[in-house]
C-alpha cells in the first residue's frame, strides 16, 4: 500500500515527517512518497523515522504557472545533494516569504492587519504560504475561514493578492530532471486544459501524470489512464495529505495508487541519473 503525494511540516502539512511515518504505518502502508512545496527538508527526517520495510520517496512537488494558471509538478526520486535544484528551490522558498510579507503590509493597509510572529508561528519554520496567512486572519476575526480569506482578499485579482515571479511548467520539468528525478504533472483536474498542457509536456520529457487524486472523478481517470497509454507516461496516485480532520482534504492512503508507480518511477529516474554521469 502507497501513497505518493503528501506534506509535511517542513511545507504546509501539520504532522511533522516522523509523525507522518507514524501514521502511514498505523494504516498499513509501506510505502509514501513526501512531496513538500519547494523543500526536501523534511526527507531525511522522515527515512530516519523509517523502520525496516518502509520506504521513504525523495519528492518535491514545485509550483508553475502560465497564462491558465497554476500548475504543480511532482518530482520523485531526486538527488537531494544536487547544488543546482537546492540552490533553485532556496530562491522560490525566499520569493515566498518576500511574498507573504507584501501580502501582510496591503492587508495592514486595509486595516487587517496580521502578527507576522503569528504568522510564522502557524507556518511552524515551514515554508509561509498565503493557506498560513488566512489562518492569522481568521484568529483575528477577520473571515470565518481560509476559503473566505482567499476569495474576499488573498486569490488572484483580490486586494491583497501579490504576484509572484514563477516557473514556467516547461522549466519545472526541466528542473526535476536536473535533480535526476521524474516529472509528473500533480492533479491535472485543477490544471486549465489539462489534455492541451500534457501535450506541451511532451517534448521536454514529462515522465508521468497523478492519475488517482482524491477529486479525479473515474470519468476523469479514464481519460487521464488513456492518455498515459498513448505517450508510455507513468501513472501515479496519491491523496495530497495534509494533515488529520481538515476540511475538504483527503486522508493519508485514502486513494490507491497503481501499484507498480514506484518501480517505473525508479527505473525512470534511473535512466536520467546514468545520463547526467
Ligand atoms: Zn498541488
Ligand atoms: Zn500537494
Amino acid at each position: 500500500m502507497l501513497d505518493l503525494h503528501t506534506h509535511t511540516t517542513a511545507s504546509d502539512g501539520q504532522l511533522t515527517p516522523a509523525q507522518l511515518v507514524e501514521l502511514a504505518r498505523e494504516i498499513g502502508l509501506d510505502t509514501i512518497a513526501i512531496t513538500d512545496h519547494d523543500t526536501t527538508s523534511g526527507i531525511i527526517q522522515a527515512q530516519e523515522a523509517a523502520p525496516s520495510g518502509f520506504e521513504v520517496i525523495a519528492g518535491i512537488e514545485l509550483s508553475a504557472e502560465d497564462a491558465g494558471g497554476d500548475v504543480h509538478m511532482l518530482g520523485y526520486c531526486i538527488d537531494l545533494d544536487n547544488a543546482i535544484f537546492q540552490t533553485a528551490l532556496e530562491e522560490f522558498r525566499s520569493r515566498r516569504y518576500f511574498r507573504a510579507q507584501k501580502i501582510a503590509e496591503k492587508l495592514a493597509a486595509l486595516e487587517l492587519p496580521v502578527e507576522w510572529d503569528r504568522i510564522e508561528a502557524i507556518a511552524e519554520g515551514g515554508a509561509i504560504g498565503r493557506p498560513h496567512i488566512a489562518r492569522a486572519m481568521m484568529e483575528a476575526g477577520y473571515v470565518t475561514s481560509v476559503k473566505e480569506a482567499f476569495e474576499r482578499f488573498l486569490e488572484n485579482g483580490g486586494p491583497a493578492y501579490v504576484a509572484r515571479k514563477r516557473l514556467s511548467p516547461e522549466e519545472s520539468v526541466e528542473l526535476i530532471h536536473i535533480a535526476g528525478g521524474a516529472a509528473v504533472l500533480a492533479h491535472p483536474v485543477y490544471v486549465k486544459d489539462h489534455r492541451a498542457m500534457i501535450d506541451r509536456l511532451l517534448p521536454v520529457g514529462l515522465d508521468g501524470i497523478e492519475v488517482v487524486y482524491p477529486d479525479h472523478p473515474p470519468a476523469l481517470q479514464a481519460e487521464l489512464r488513456a492518455i498515459a497509454q498513448a505517450h508510455d507516461l507513468i501513472m501515479t496516485g496519491g491523496s495530497d495529505f495534509h494533515g488529520l480532520n481538515l476540511p475538504g482534504k483527503a486522508m493519508l492512503g485514502s486513494v490507491t495508487p497503481p501499484a507498480d508507480a514506484v518501480q517505473a518511477l525508479k527505473a525512470r529516474a534511473a535512466d536520467y541519473s546514468q545520463h547526467r554521469a
